[in-house]
């Protein structure tokens, strides 16, 4: 049973949808790649949506071109603190890959096309839309505590000039009892933790020698081959997640639905350490037996193992490799985060996709990283809904007009659900 709030919620949402898809439209024709990570053009729209609804957002600039906007409002109310955020960069274009501009905006079989389409304008536009709705002043009385925006720069480098810089400068804003994100996570699903990094260089030398010499000297590419085969082997570390985790990735009908929304392989990708060998260099010319080489892989750990478990067993490994010195190169703040995956904001997310037609989500980890692990660091629970992954950073990046439109519906009424309840 809908309450009169959210009935009058989507009674606004269906007689406004030609303006959201045109407010997304509109973000997805200014361009925003990072790098070089200039969101100014987007960040002007967003702020004149803000603006024209009558609120002073705060605009904190600590990189000229990388405006962060922070806008709050409070219920009558008192009562529990919502937090929504999205960025505002995009990744980066090659127009020669698109059929069409990779910054169009066109709508198009139904379907809205432009970099940044799921990750994460339309994310954007929605949270930026329902944090309007919501704050429209016949409909705000019925809410009880305070709802925080957040939409950030400087995201998809995990650069030093976005959420990060917000939490170590302006922690009091963002911080809340509760977040939601609009970053992809497919109708099918919600995330709610995430691996995380574990970069490792590793460079090897040798004397090097003449290349029909190969007695003469070992060979630093060839080592750094039995290197990568070698860390292949942590894939094995048992981990120590707790046992409603392993239980729910072990559950092959989750299993299947994480890969029907994520993409096929995602759910066994999760409690596993993953290694992609991401750059090498080595060799100087064709006929010499190189002696230096560098690589650097990209080890993605699981919840329930830390860097500082994981460090013991490279040393070991790299123990058996006397030519080769290692060194970690992702940021020491990185580790696996989660939130508890039965709380109140996954319930609500649950039922209100539920409400609004679609198959329950389950929950899952998300592989890659996102701003979410900076609030789970502070405590605060951290849950992410948002578009399919699927043209995700590929060229001709594209979603449904109709799944924009039921992300925006699942933010807004899932944010009143949030407040409504808390007294
Ligand atoms: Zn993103």
């Amino acid at each position: 049973m809908m309450s009169a709030l959210e009935q009058a919620l989507l009674a606004r949402l269906a007689a406004t949808e030609a303006q959201s898809i045109a407010f997304l439209q509109s973000l997805l024709r200014a361009p925003t790649p990072n790098p070089p990570g200039d969101t100014r053009p987007a960040a002007t729209l967003v702020l004149n949506a803000l603006r024209d609804a009558g609120f002073d957002p705060k605009v904190i600039s600590p990189h000229p071109e990388m405006p962060n906007i922070i806008a709050r409002f409070d219920a009558p109310a008192p009562g529990r603190h919502l937090v929504l955020n999205g960025h505002i960069d995009t990744f980066p274009a090659d127009a020669s890959e698109w059929s069409r501009s990779p910054y169009s905006g066109d709508v198009v079989d139904g379907r809205i096309h432009g970099r940044g389409a799921c990750d994460m304008k339309g994310g954007l536009a929605s949270l930026t839309l329902a944090f309007l709705h919501l704050h429209l002043h016949a409909l705000r009385t019925e809410l009880r505590g305070s709802l925080t925006y957040t939409a950030v720069s400087d995201e998809e480098t995990f650069g030093p000039w976005g959420a990060r810089y917000l939490f170590e400068h302006h922690r009091e804003l963002m911080l809340g009892d509760c977040l939601l994100s609009g970053e992809p996570s497919s109708p099918s699903c919600i995330r709610f933790g995430e691996k995380s990094p574990y970069w490792v260089a590793i460079t090897i030398r040798t004397k090097g020698a003449h290349g029909a010499y190969t007695h003469a000297s070992g060979s630093a590419t060839k080592i750094a081959g039995r290197v990568v085969r070698a860390l292949e082997t942590l894939k094995h570390l048992p981990t120590r997640a707790p046992d409603n985790l392993l239980a729910m990735f072990r559950d092959p009908g989750i299993a299947a639905q994480v890969d029907e929304g994520c993409g096929i392989g995602h759910a066994a990708a999760i409690p596993e350490i993953t290694l992609s060998l991401g750059r090498i260099s080595g060799g100087l010319k064709m006929n010499m037996v190189p002696g230096e080489c560098r690589i650097e892989v990209d080890l993605r750990l699981p919840i329930g193992l830390t860097k500082e478990e994981v460090r013991p067993h490279v040393a070991r490994l790299m123990a058996d490799f006397p030519e080769a010195s290692w060194e970690e190169i992702s940021s020491p703040e990185h580790m696996p985060n989660w939130s508890d995956p039965d709380g109140e904001m996954m319930q609500i997310l649950r039922r209100t996709v539920r409400d609004d037609g679609r198959k329950p989500p389950v929950p899952v980890i998300t592989l890659g990283t996102t701003d979410t692990r900076l609030w789970r660091f502070a405590g605060v629970p951290a849950y992410v809904y948002g578009h399919t992954p699927e043209t995700m950073a590929a060229a001709d990046e594209n979603i449904e007009a109709s799944e924009f439109l039921h992300v925006l519906r699942v933010h807004t009424l899932a944010a009143a659900r949030y407040l409504m309840a808390g007294a």
